[in-house]
């Protein structure tokens, strides 16, 4: 029997399968980046090796298929998906023709440059991961797949650890250590940061709410909620 060739999924199938696990403020931008691919999105068992895969069209398969670990937590899933479609990009580019490059070479990472900076530029992404990406991008020398800045920005928004808690937890007027040893005490909640103010000092940051942190002192608000 003859098998029928795989369709090559459309933008909004491709979209279904990681809307979920998108930051909802990038899922525009994935959206048009994906529309300019042939590419199957697919999300994958957690994997300890790797976050995410590419493999190029080939053996029947007319579209590039890419995976992501389901666990992911948003800003490493838009991450690892985008780093994905910049060697899908990259193939179509230099393979397609013929020429050889390095997987994670500078074509590669023209390709990834090109792909996250409209993404930083909307400011859209919490401070800590908007910082280490445009560090990223600054450096292109620097930059590989275990860019060590960006991996602990993102680690950040892990599921929560015994003893942290994400700042949109809090009550109000909780006092809570950063990663970086700064006290703050909670204050009002924005849209997605939350109002902080310094101790000592009052100063106003504004963080984002799923930065996880050390609660000083009694401040859970009994929602247990995680994301
Ligand atoms: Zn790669």
């Amino acid at each position: 029997m003859q098998r029928s060739p795989r369709l090559r999924p459309t933008t909004a199938v491709n979209l279904a399968v990681c809307r979920s696990r998108l930051p909802p403020e990038a899922v525009d931008y994935v959206a048009e980046v994906l529309a300019q691919q042939p590419v199957e999105v697919r999300l994958s068992r957690p994997r300890r090796t790797r976050l995410g895969d590419h493999r190029s069209p080939g053996q029947g398969v007319l579209f590039h298929r890419i995976t992501v670990n389901e666990d992911l937590n948003p800003y490493a899933f838009l991450t690892t998906l985008l780093h994905e479609v910049a060697h899908a990009v990259t193939w179509e580019r230099h393979r397609r023709i013929g020429r050889r490059i390095a997987p994670h070479g500078r074509e590669w990472k023209d390709e990834f440059g090109n792909i996250l900076r409209p993404v930083v530029a909307a400011k859209i992404l919490p401070a800590v991961v908007e910082a280490a990406l445009a560090r990223y991008l600054e450096n292109p020398a620097a930059r590989s797949c275990s860019d060590r800045g960006l991996v602990l920005a993102l680690a950040e928004f892990d599921d929560q650890p015994a003893g942290r808690m994400r700042v949109e937890d809090l009550t109000e007027n909780a006092v809570f250590r950063a990663a970086n040893g700064t006290v703050f005490r909670a204050g009002p909640m924005m849209r997605s940061r939350r109002r902080c103010f310094r101790i000592p000092g009052g100063c106003e940051y504004r963080v984002h709410g799923l930065l996880l942190v050390e609660p000083v002192s009694a401040a859970v608000r009994g929602r247990g909620r995680r994301i």
